[in-house]
């Protein structure tokens, strides 16, 4: 059965980086971290077909190969501590042989996984600030309100090839913060953690793809300003926000290192800088487990 898999087909879809980039056990991508943010990096075990495995009835990305195949689960920053669980589907062929003819029939075998996640506290980040920069006038609300609708599809999107490696380049050089998970409250009034990464540069600096991928959306939204989406591949997205310039539309290709826009200050933003989110399974996770220093 493990012949009939194909090596070339085995070797395109070997995106963990660990062996196939002969890196030490140290460098694999995403890093595994089991908390709120993070990815959990859960070992399936051996099996001559890449298992499916699923986080409630999301599809989760499976890497590696037929000696040990890893479930990589995004784990939402809303995620409780304690036990979570992954559904695992093996398929099990079986050849049955009459007198005639040999048929081979295939079984699917279901389990659940089960994981931790640990307690991760953020800091906290108290703001005050004049009431009407907290409550949103009604025009806004109600643009904020489609924009949300959209973006909730936009971040549904999910296709079939896998990503061509899991680690990334920074898509623009500078000082990054690690405000990641950071709980902003505003006059008391608690608002969605900070889900991406923040990179200072100055309005203009090129950003480019961390990963090939295909742009699904391009768009000026009310906090977000200037955004561009990334499909890397079996859900895993990333998306770069307050651009000043976006210089592709969706349905293109982009190579890792290619430019997709330039670092701005747009949408609800205090100065430049570059807001850089990646989705994985739909759960924002630390764009820092995917890069290499
Ligand atoms: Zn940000």
């Amino acid at each position: 059965m493990l012949a009939s898999a194909g090596g070339a087909t085995l070797a395109l879809l070997h995106p963990t980086p660990a062996r196939s980039q002969g890196q030490g056990a140290g460098a694999v991508f995403p890093q595994p971290s089991q908390v709120p943010g993070g990815v959990a990096r859960l070992s399936l075990g051996p099996a001559a077909e890449r298992p499916g495995a699923l986080v409630g009835d999301l599809p989760v990305l499976v890497v590696g190969d037929p000696i040990e195949w890893t479930a990589l689960v995004g784990i939402p920053l809303s995620a409780a501590p304690g036990e979570a669980f992954v559904e695992v589907r093996e398929a099990r062929r079986a050849a049955t042989s009459t007198s005639t003819s040999t048929s081979t029939s295939t079984s699917v075998s279901t389990r659940r996984l089960r994981y931790v996640i640990s307690p991760k506290r953020y800091s906290e980040q108290q703001l005050k600030v004049p009431p009407g920069k907290v409550d949103l006038a009604p025009a806004d609300l109600a643009r904020y309100e489609r924009e949300r609708t959209h973006l909730a599809k936009v971040t549904a999107a999910y296709s079939e090839p896998y990503p061509e490696r899991l680690e990334m380049e920074v898509p623009v050089p500078g000082r990054r913060s690690s405000s990641f998970g950071l709980r902003r409250v505003f006059n008391g009034q608690s608002r969605n953690p900070h889900s991406g990464m923040d990179i200072a540069a100055a309005t203009g600096t090129p950003v480019v793809a961390p990963l090939a991928g295909t742009v699904i959306d391009v768009g000026d939204y009310f906090f977000n300003g200037g955004t561009v989406w990334l499909d890397h591949g079996r859900g895993l997205l990333t998306m770069y926000c307050h651009l000043s310039a976006m210089d592709v539309r969706s349905g293109d290709r982009l190579r890792a290192g290619e430019r997709l826009g330039a670092v701005g200050a747009t949408g609800r933003v205090t100065g430049p800088h570059l807001h850089w989110s990646v989705s994985l399974n739909r759960a924002m996770v630390d764009p820092a487990l995917f890069l290499a220093s």
